[in-house]
């Protein structure tokens, strides 16, 4: 496997070889049906097995508790910002939002079209910077949730504390599952699209507190209520088979990781290591305020545009892939998600020492 690359995409991301590697004997072959994963019925024995065992160990590597289901489901993260306010809110009904990134403000428009939207937060002035800590919004006492992004895989910003509130809440936790220990009993609803730290595109998971599933208007369509979901064990149709399948084998490479407590301490340490490389020139400029700096993405800048593509092109040819920032903002980003190996951190910031000093600032 020595012509694979170190792989900064943000998403969808780099996987675990372990993961790929086996997903290419069950695409021919699954669990000796004669059949591969992608042929085979998902009412079949071996298939609906297999899912209620990723879900068991989600329940595990998450310390989920019982009173909350799990649902996998379609339409990318993006489909969550309807799909939420439509099962939790109605006419006359309000939610607060706090507007920590792009993600966060999709989400908001989206959610105006189900009820009265607060935003006691935005970040969006100063180019999202930041997040917040609970003391520095207010959120109203009508408020049916409190929804908030915890982690903005643009911006490279990462809430580490879990807002206060005694409002419900709701997290948006696409690019930061599973990368480090959560109490989700302090939520409403967590959901996450696969493709950055569970898997591959195609399945998102909603993790809800049973109680919520009631909550959804009559006028919702069957298959946008969660209570459909979780009636039918997430088979209510042909669910995204293949993309369930790869996030099972990702759950138990993390198992065999150690679980989230390990892995969140190796992603402490290869976050640590690059953000001692931009902390220590005045060359490479982060993004993100020091306080809520991200675990996961890392995006920074040169001196530069000019330097930044030169950047871009040689790390390309150096076997680093995927640097380019977002469109929104430019630059560059390192996302370093749980997958991302510890070696591939120390060849960038090697890479990065070299070009900086190779190309001073004239
Ligand atoms: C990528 C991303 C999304 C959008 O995911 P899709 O599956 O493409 O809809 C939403 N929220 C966050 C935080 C993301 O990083």
């Amino acid at each position: 496997m020595s012509q694979r690359i170190d792989n900064f995409s943000a998403g969808p991301a780099v996987l675990p070889e372990q993961v790929l590697v086996q997903a290419t004997r069950d695409i021919i072959n699954f669990r000796n049906t004669g059949m591969g994963v992608m042929e085979i019925s998902h009412r079949a024995a071996e298939f609906m097995a297999m899912v209620k065992e990723t879900e068991a160990n989600l329940r595990t590597l998450m310390g989920i508790p019982d009173n909350y289901r799990v649902l996998f489901l379609q339409g990318g993260a993006s489909s969550q910002f309807f799909m939420i306010p439509m099962n939790l809110l109605g006419a006359g009904k309000k939610a607060s939002y706090l507007n920590t990134g792009t993600w966060a403000k999709k989400a908001i428009k989206e959610a105006r079209l189900f009820g009265e939207i607060e935003v006691p937060y935005s970040s969006e002035e100063g180019g999202y910077k930041r997040v917040p800590g609970s003391d520095e919004y207010q959120v109203a006492a009508d408020s049916e949730y409190l929804y908030y992004v915890s982690n903005n895989t643009i911006y490279g910003t990462q809430f580490h504390e879990v807002p206060t509130t005694e409002r419900l809440l709701v997290c948006d936790m696409s690019s930061d599952i599973l990368s480090r220990p959560v109490d989700i009993s302090r939520f409403g609803i967590i959901f996450a699209g696969a493709q950055k730290n569970l898997g591959p595109a195609g399945v998102t998971v909603v993790i809800i507190r049973e109680d919520l599933l009631a909550r959804t208007p009559d006028a919702t369509p069957t298959i946008l209520r969660y209570k459909t979901h979780a009636d039918q064990g997430s088979l209510f149709n042909t669910p995204p088979c293949f993309a369930i399948y790869v996030v099972g084998e990702v759950l138990k490479w993390l198992l065999d990781q150690g679980g989230v407590a390990a892995i969140h301490q190796q992603n402490r340490e290869k976050a640590a290591l690059l953000y001692q490389v931009i902390d220590g020139s005045d060359y490479y400029r982060g993004h993100a305020e020091v306080g809520s700096r991200s675990l996961m993405n890392i995006p920074f800048n040169l001196p530069t545009p000019e330097l930044e593509r030169k950047f871009l092109a040689e790390a390309a040819a150096a076997g680093l892939a995927g640097l380019k920032g977002h469109r929104s903002i430019g630059g560059c980003r390192a996302s370093i998600y749980n997958a991302f190996p510890y070696a591939g951190v120390v060849r960038l910031t090697q890479f990065m020492a070299s070009f900086a000093a190779d190309n001073p600032v004239a």
